[in-house]
């Protein structure tokens, strides 16, 4: 298992982690950004990641291993190999969370869900509905990164592989606009 800064250095290294001054969507400014999705272009760090869920999972006998679309489907897809089990994912129809494409789950299966990133747990809980239509199990829930600040309970065993909560601010009172040195940059913006 990777330890804390371990973790926090996979993220870092591949650039999904960054440190500086940035302009959030919400208009606060912030000392770090996490842009999941890029820790997931690269196997090798995608697969160190679903260790940590997938070892955290080993004994619990998971049968299908589900995520939602599109940041759950790498994370489910690499987490179902490291168990060796099948790996789907819902999408939204109309709005409604849903299995498509002919995916189905048996009664009685044991499921693990799975998410690149819980803040209010809104998808993860529509997966685990999902499950329950079909009379599946929810057997426990695995994200890359927990943002809920620990707010998030899904009742059933839950595993983050890291746990952050990002300081914001208001640009009245943002240290690094009072600092003056480091330019602020909105995330995504940037044609490196
Ligand atoms: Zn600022």
């Amino acid at each position: 298992m990777l330890n804390y800064e371990e973790v926090v250095k996979v993220f870092m290294d591949s650039g999904a982690l960054m440190e500086g001054h940035f302009l959030l969507t919400s208009g606060r400014h912030s000392d770090q950004y996490m842009q999941c999705a890029r820790v997931l272009q690269y196997p090798h760090y995608t697969e160190k990641l679903a260790r940590q869920l997938a070892d955290k999972f080993r004994d619990d006998n998971i049968e299908v291993v589900i995520g939602p679309a599109l940041g759950g489907i790498v994370v489910a897809y690499e987490v179902a190999r490291q168990l060796n089990v099948p790996a789907i994912f819902t999408e939204r129809l109309d709005g409604e969370m849903v299995l498509r494409r002919g995916f189905l789950l048996d009664a009685g299966q044991r499921a693990l869900v799975v998410e690149d990133v819980v803040t209010t747990g809104g998808s993860v809980k529509e997966v685990m509905n999902v499950v329950e239509k079909f009379g599946a199990k929810v057997v426990g829930v695995g994200t890359l990164v927990d943002r809920s600040n620990g707010q998030v309970d899904f009742g059933v065993k839950q595993e983050a592989v890291l746990s952050m909560d990002i300081s914001s601010w208001e640009s009245s009172n943002c240290p690094l606009c009072a600092k003056g040195k480091l330019p602020l940059v909105k995330p995504g913006s940037r044609s490196k």
